[in-house]
């Protein structure tokens, strides 16, 4: 153990201690880290989804450097300061339909705390509806409607008034959209008081295990709520900012939430994190409502900008498009192969790999345990994740190149072979 690894041991509140990779990172750029000891890896994980452009893309840290020798802070919310008002511009003209308006906080989970307060200002109800197996963070609220029970085992008793419908899980059921349509309706009939302000779902479920709904999923899911006058917030702090081929998720589905909340890949690593909607619900917030001290921080602000014109000038969804496509059916043909590989999915580069036991389909979450283990050995960084903690997450840099996926594809052929000769108890 290191010195660096002693402060963590000593020093610091790291309740996920057991899933710390044992490496001291030093410095990274586009989709390599660097180890203290000179030992590079391509990262998969992209610092959980969050560095889309790359590590320290340089337009990124030129804007924030410059950024930073004018005003670091002032308090976005008290003064006027441009970093903020331009980046909110920005999220206007990038969001889906009619979303316009903005307000910034500083990590995903506290965005989301505002946009569930936003929706019950604006509808005037107070329970909420969640899918099961999602996961909006960890602060009280937020893990109220949270859907993964073992997030939340420990830390309650958390908020009344959130009901959780089933989450439209393909790999492990038969439901048809209409099923989930007629279940959500069901829940807002049966298992709350009518009284919902809001659906929060992730387009595209991240720490759950990169689960995809099907394509109609959401557009029937908005008729039901519609008609309960029930506003849908989408979750996208992982699955935006390119990261599944187009800007945002839920574009690929068609459909306009009415709050969309983002953090991770909006500033390349910078800790900002916005909830943005339309006039008429943005101005149910009244004078007082709402603040935050670092929200709108002009650096992050700044950096969030140049991020975006960065994912635009390169064409990092269509990167995110391109090499997905390659990499999900390089996997699926692995699959084939491979009987401890359940399902391969995902959207753009958000891929997810299920881990099973064998033809029971068993989850087996020690099989992504040694891949994970394996790759970082031969020099990958990969994720892992899902309700079960089976599933292997691929979500690196959008910038990694068609070489890069190769070699982490060799990487992957190997650790998955020393999974399944490794004799696990699943
Ligand atoms: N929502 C989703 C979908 C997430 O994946 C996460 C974090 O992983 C959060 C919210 C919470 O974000 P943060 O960790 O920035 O609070």
């Amino acid at each position: 153990m290191n010195e660096t690894m002693q402060k963590y041991e000593s020093y610091i509140i790291t309740s996920f201690v057991k899933a710390i990779q044992p490496i001291v990172i030093e410095k990274a750029s586009g989709a390599t880290v660097t180890d203290v000891e000179g030992r590079k890896y391509i990262d998969c994980f992209a610092g959980i989804s969050v560095v889309n452009a790359g590590h320290c893309h340089p337009a990124v840290v030129a804007a924030a450097r410059e950024q930073m020798e004018k005003l670091i802070h002032c308090g976005s919310y008290i003064y006027y300061s441009q970093p903020i008002a331009d980046l909110a511009e920005k999220l206007a003209q990038i969001t889906p339909g009619n979303l316009k308006k903005s307000f910034f906080a500083n990590s995903g989970a506290e965005a989301i705390e505002g946009a569930l307060k936003l929706a019950k200002l604006y509808t005037g109800k107070h329970e909420i509806i969640a899918l099961r197996g999602s996961f909006h963070g960890r602060t009280l609220g937020t893990l109220s409607v949270t859907g993964n029970s073992g997030r939340k085992r420990r830390g309650g008793p958390y908020s009344p008034g959130v009901a959780f419908a089933p989450t439209p899980y393909r790999f492990r059921s038969r439901a048809a959209t209409s099923d989930y349509a007629q279940d959500m309706e069901d829940i807002i009939r049966l298992s709350t008081s009518g009284d919902v302000a809001a659906f929060i779902a992730e387009p595209v479920l991240g720490e759950g295990g990169i689960i995809v709904p099907p394509l109609d999923y959401f557009v029937e899911i908005k008729k039901v709520l519609d008609r309960h006058n029930i506003l849908f917030i989408a979750d996208e702090v992982q699955s935006g900012f390119g990261r599944t081929g187009k800007m945002f998720a839920i574009e690929h589905y068609g459909v306009e939430p009415d709050i969309l909340v983002t953090a991770k890949g909006i500033a390349d690593g910078f800790p900002v994190a916005a909830f943005t909607t339309r006039d008429e619900i943005a101005s149910s917030f009244q004078p007082g409502d709402h603040l935050s001290t670092f929200g709108g921080n002009p650096v992050c602000c700044a950096a969030a900008l140049a991020n975006i014109e960065v994912l635009e000038r390169e064409n990092l969804c269509e990167n995110a498009r391109l090499h997905g496509k390659y990499m999900m059916d390089e996997l699926k043909m692995l699959q084939t192969n491979f009987p401890i590989i359940g399902d391969v999915r995902g959207l753009g580069l958000m891929i997810g790999i299920e881990m099973i036991g064998g033809p029971d389909f068993k989850p087996a979450p020690n099989h992504a345990e040694v891949i994970r283990t394996s790759c970082l050995k031969r020099g990958v960084l990969v994720g892992v994740g899902g309700i079960y903690g089976n599933v292997v997450r691929i979500q690196p840099p959008l910038v990694i190149s068609k070489q890069q996926i190769d070699s982490v594809l060799a990487v992957i052929t190997e650790a998955v072979e020393v999974a399944e000769n490794t004799q696990v108890a699943v």
